[in-house]
């Protein structure tokens, strides 16, 4: 696996849990009331604010330990946001190596 597969796959990763737990988190701001449990969206919060500071932080090149998590997310937007990144802008390590 190359450092560009082993990047994209955590970022994924995240992008997914994110999803899924952003939904989890706005369904239950509807649902907190008729289910008397208004702490809920508090608590279903926290998986969602969890994954947000994993890919800021802890999305790190295996070379320098540079922090890669916000612009491997923009390598993933939609349209015209999209950026391509073929090496780390720390220590320009290729992504098709292997780390
Ligand atoms: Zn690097």
């Amino acid at each position: 696996m190359t450092i560009g597969e082993l990047l994209t796959h955590k970022t994924r990763r995240n992008l997914l849990i994110g999803f899924f737990a952003w939904l989890a988190f706005a369904g239950s701001m509807f649902a907190a009331a008729e289910l008397g449990a208004r702490l809920l969206p508090l608590v279903l919060f926290i998986p969602f604010i969890s994954v947000v500071i994993a890919q800021m932080f802890f999305v790190r090149c295996p070379r320098c330990n540079g922090n890669l998590g916000q612009l491997l997310v923009q390598t993933m937007a939609p349209g015209s946001l999209k950026k391509q990144v073929k090496n780390c802008p720390f220590c320009g390590v290729d992504f098709n190596d292997h780390p």
